[in-house]
């Protein structure tokens, strides 16, 4: 078990293992996806831990956005929770039923229930959350006056972006914002319906971004910031 670890800027702890190799000339650095998160470290005699750790520093922008695009997944079971635009869901999984139920509890908390094949479990929940995501947008941007309103919707998985605004109408947004909290979500529509008018990201732009979303546009942007990676977690 290797005791020295990679701490990222979103808290998460990735070991790290070092080899000491005869005959290398350089440190090499192995980021390893999947369920068993680490790196792997191959560094020459000559050069000691120390140095090999100052390496991993100097390379925290790559290992970071390594580990961001190849996240980890919890896997879903039945019995988890997971968070839901400010909602707590929790998955039930029940084999006799054909089409998934959401139910709203007496704590004010939901049960989603799925039903069918197990190992399709997680992409049962994946699409429900998807659509789910989908009709909270557009109720969303019909709040807001016509002018403002895409010709198309369209749901993602980068990890890049949460949102985009294209010239022909197109808007699109990462259906991992269903994780976000609510505010945080109708910020990042705000924000994309803004660019129907203002493409840029000038004064101008962040006046229309906060007429239309109101007080706290800065929170939300450093909500993103902050756990943005978190969300990329879940399913
Ligand atoms: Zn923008």
């Amino acid at each position: 078990m290797s005791s020295i670890e990679f701490i990222t800027s979103w808290g998460e702890k990735i070991p790290i293992f070092i080899n000491v190799r005869r005959g290398l000339r350089n440190i090499t650095l192995r980021p390893r996806a999947g369920d068993n998160r680490r790196i792997d470290i191959s560094r020459p005699w000559v050069a000691s831990n120390a140095t090999a750790m100052k390496f991993v520093e100097q390379k925290r922008r790559w290992l970071e956005h390594f580990f961001m695009n190849a996240p980890k997944k919890s896997h879903l079971k039945s019995g988890d929770i997971f968070r839901f635009l400010d909602k707590d869901v929790i998955v039930v999984y029940d084999e006799s039923i054909r089409a998934n139920k959401f139910v709203l509890n007496d704590d004010g908390n939901y049960t989603l229930y799925v039903g069918g094949d197990i190992r399709l479990l997680e992409s049962r929940v994946r699409n429900f959350v998807k659509s789910e995501l989908l009709k909270e947008i557009k109720i969303l941007i019909r709040r807001t006056p016509r002018e403002f309103w895409p010709r198309r919707i369209c749901l993602r998985d980068t990890s890049s972006r949460w949102g985009s605004c294209s010239t022909t109408g197109t808007m699109s947004f990462s259906w991992r914002l269903a994780f976000a909290p609510y505010d945080v979500m109708r910020y990042v529509v705000m924000h994309e319906l803004s660019h129907v008018k203002h493409m840029d990201h000038s004064p101008e732009f962040w006046v229309q971004v906060r007429e239309l979303y109101g007080f706290g546009v800065e929170r939300a942007k450093r909500w993103l910031n902050q756990n943005g990676a978190t969300l990329h977690q879940i399913l």
